[in-house]
């Protein structure tokens, strides 16, 4: 118990590593693809940009920028004049709102890209978005700032050089979100004003088409789990059913050393008898020992036959001998011997309704089989034993039902009592003797004849058994 649930541990924490480890791999390879995917439309996008200023000399921001600087040349003197503080404040926050505006709107570079990659058959659902890095007013005769939006300047400094540069600076491919992809850095100034922004775009998309690429590692990864848990499964299954197997042959050997023992003690001990002289001057006495000693033999005998033909069907085909009997005189004269050969006082009760009189049958198999079913009634029983059998035919089968009122079998025993070697766990065991071989002869027996045998029980009030043989 101890192994196996180390086993069982040690598996489900393997199983978990695996899926951590698929997991990040699986992160891995999405931001790869989605880092793919942004530096993809970037260079498309620098493409659309340099075509856009070859062929049109301009970038899209020609009108915003001119917009921007009449506004700026009215709002640097409008500030210039205004004393109160409050209404300086609300006046910069209106210029940086206007400023803003004019970018996002007046501009023609998304209508620009849209058009270009629509040309290039590729995705052009995108959005975009204006950042203001940095807005200053500029009053033209002092060039001194009036205006500096300090809500923006702390996002970045004013790049101090003068070079207008196309393109974002270096090291900011990916620069915020993720997902945001960076297609213009742009710094302009004039004497009314110095400005600052990025233009971003971002695919709707995106993640849809990303998610795609990734659905082949994806669909690996799940597979290699199932495939690992599936083997995981199974081996422990199987190591299971090797240890139980392995818990029954001990049982076994343990359970025949026994069998073997008493009749053979008893026939040492008769022996032994028949040697003292008072026995035998004692005609009497000598014949109770020999029948003693021959009853046990044949016990012996029957014992070891039974062990041997059962390693016997293993390795041949089961063979059976069938002759037509009329079943219900037969079952009435097994019961018969049974009772006669000692059935240990049972009181067994017999009805019959078969349709069909005769039946082909292994007369000796079947006698073996219905007596391993009577004798396990009157073992496995711990008061008076009353046994009901009942015979009957139905749809090309007849029935043998066995019913006693013995100890029962517990539900999860009920799934094995068939099995080789296989003895209930419940109970003290030692009490009653066994192999743990009869039922299991039974069904050997029944499945020999086309048939089959199965069991209902419950515990405390007794047993059914039912054999089904074709006809
Ligand atoms: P054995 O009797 O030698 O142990 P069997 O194969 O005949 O082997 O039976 C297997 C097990 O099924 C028994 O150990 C016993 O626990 C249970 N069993 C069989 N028949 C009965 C019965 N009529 N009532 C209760 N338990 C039974």
């Amino acid at each position: 118990m101890k192994k196996r649930n180390a086993i069982l541990f040690l598996g489900i924490v393997s199983i978990i590593i695996l899926i951590t480890v698929q997991i990040i791999i699986l992160k891995g390879v999405y931001q790869g693809k989605s880092e793919m995917f942004n530096l993809r439309y970037r260079l498309f996008s620098q493409d659309a940009l340099t075509f856009l200023n070859r062929r049109f000399s301009t970038d899209g921001f020609d009108t915003a920028r001119i917009m921007i600087n009449n506004y700026s040349e009215k709002a640097s003197k409008e500030i210039a004049a205004i004393n109160d503080s409050a209404q300086l404040a609300a006046k910069k926050k209106d210029v940086i709102f206007f400023v803003e505006k004019v970018l996002d709107q007046e501009q023609d570079l998304s209508q620009f890209l849209s058009d270009y990659f629509e040309r290039r058959r590729i995705d052009r659902n995108f959005n975009h978005k204006i950042v203001v890095n940095y807005f200053e007013l500029i009053d033209n005769d002092r060039r001194i700032p009036v205006y500096v939006s300090e809500e923006y300047s702390s996002r970045r400094p004013m790049r101090t050089d003068t070079v207008q540069r196309q393109g974002p600076p270096p090291g900011s491919v990916f620069p915020r979100d993720a997902s945001e992809i960076l297609v213009k850095a742009d710094r302009s100034e004039t004497n009314y004003y110095r400005l600052d922004f990025d233009y971003f775009i971002d695919f709707s998309n995106k993640q849809k088409i990303v998610m795609r690429d990734t659905a082949a590692s994806l669909a690996l990864s799940i597979i290699s789990i199932i495939v690992v848990v599936a083997l995981f499964l199974y081996t422990f299954k199987n190591l299971m059913e090797e240890k139980r197997l392995s818990n029954l042959k001990t049982d076994f050997i343990n359970n025949m050393t026994h069998e073997l023992k008493t009749p053979l003690s008893t026939i040492t001990v008769a022996g032994k008898t028949l040697l003292l002289p008072q026995i035998r001057e004692n005609d009497e006495k000598i014949v109770e020992t020999a029948r003693m000693i021959s009853k046990q033999s044949v016990h012996l005998n029957q014992l070891i036959n039974m062990i041997l033909e059962i390693s016997m069907w293993e390795r041949t085909q089961f063979q059976i001998d069938k002759k037509k009997v009329r079943i219900e005189d037969f079952l009435k004269d097994i019961v018969d011997s049974f009772r006669s050969g000692g059935g240990n006082g049972a009181t067994i009760t017999q009805k019959y309704n078969f349709t069909n009189p005769e039946v082909d049958l292994d007369t000796v198999y079947i006698t073996t089989l219905l007596n391993n079913l009577l004798s396990n009634a009157v073992k496995y029983c711990d008061k008076d034993p009353v046994i009901d059998i009942e015979g009957f035919s139905q749809e090309n089968n007849i029935f043998i039902k066995v019913s006693d009122n013995g100890i029962g079998i517990g539900k999860n025993d009920q799934k094995h009592v068939f099995d080789k070697f296989y003895r209930a766990s419940t109970g003290n065991i030692h009490k009653y003797k066994g192999l743990g071989l009869g039922l299991y002869y039974v069904k050997k027996i029944a499945e020999a004849h086309g048939g089959d045998v199965t069991v209902s029980s419950k515990p405390g009030k007794g047993s059914i058994f039912t054999v089904t043989i074709p006809y």
